[in-house]
């Protein structure tokens, strides 16, 4: 049983590495794959003994694209390639000075938060919109992570900054640099027409684009298909992942993607072989 997309502390799970290890290990999770949000640091917190037979080192980039949620799956990657690790730490940067700027217009705003909530925060570790919404729901500002999206936190509401995001083609050559596949997650998140995702996965395959998330908790039958076929007519790896959080997306269980995968080796060898090209 594998399970290919899941966050922990490091970035906006509620899980610490050990945790979500230990977690996969109690649900019968044999290859897991770490893919926080813009940091490999989970690779640094690992228990001395691991609950899984197998580990996948993964990262989720988020991708400069004007519709929808780019999200761009590296796996098999190397934690400690040195550009790879500078960029994250440049992504943090940026992160920093977005949440410095979000925090302004949540206090303009007259939201019980201020600059120490904010410390507290940071010294967790990567702090991102969803520990914010948290906050604001600690305080009785919100009833839920929803509402605090909902009403001040997404893109359009009164306390919503832009992320910097990288460019397709840099974070490719960076992933692939790294060792590892470049994977396009939950491909419905970049609300496109069938028609335009095809041309446009058409074109990123084309530039390096290693594999499609085909097997995703939200994916109806008919997506699944579309993605297949996408798969089949560019030679992608096909992976799947829960995109567990923990708390913060308590609707989503760990290992369970809500569709009935080939066997395992089905999914992991083409997804080593396709590393292994870059290597
Ligand atoms: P950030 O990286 O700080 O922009 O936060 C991104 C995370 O916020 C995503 O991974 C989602 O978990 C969450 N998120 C983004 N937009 C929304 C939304 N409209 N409603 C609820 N959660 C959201
Ligand atoms: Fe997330
Ligand atoms: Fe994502
Ligand atoms: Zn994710």
């Amino acid at each position: 049983m594998i399970d290919l997309h899941c966050h922990t502390t490091c970035s906006d799970g509620t899980l610490t590495p050990a945790e979500l290890i230990a977690e996969a290990g109690v649900r019968g999770i044999t290859t897991l794959a770490i893919t926080d949000h813009d940091t490999l640091d989970a690779y640094d917190r690992l228990p001395p003994v691991l609950d899984v037979a197998e580990l996948i080192r993964g990262i989720e980039l988020s991708i400069d694209f004007p519709s929808g949620t780019f999200h761009l799956l590296g796996y098999l990657v190397d934690p400690h390639e040195p550009r790879l690790l500078a960029t994250v730490e440049q992504l943090q940067a940026w992160r920093s000075e977005r949440n410095e700027l979000i925090l302004d217009k949540l206090v303009d705003a007259g939201l019980p938060i201020n600059a120490d909530d904010m410390a507290a925060l940071a010294e967790a570790g990567q702090v991102g919109r969803p520990h914010l919404a948290r906050l604001l729901m600690r305080r009785g500002a919100v009833t839920s992570v929803q509402e605090a999206f909902d009403r001040y936190l997404a893109a359009g509401q009164p306390c919503y900054v832009p992320k910097s995001r990288l460019d397709l083609p840099t974070a490719l050559d960076l992933l692939h640099g790294a060792g590892g596949a470049a994977v396009l997650a939950h491909p419905y998140q970049l609300k496109l027409s069938d028609a335009d995702l095809t041309s446009h996965v058409a074109e990123w395959a084309r530039r390096g684009l290693d594999g499609i998330e085909v097997y995703y908790p939200v994916h109806t039958p008919a997506m699944l298909e579309f993605y297949d076929s996408l798969a089949d007519a560019h030679g992608l790896v096909r992976t799947g992942g829960s995109d567990f959080h923990g708390a913060l997306k308590p609707s989503i269980i760990l290992g369970e993607l809500g569709h009935e995968l080939p066997p395992d080796e089905v999914i992991l060898e083409p997804l080593r072989a396709a590393a292994e090209r870059w290597r």
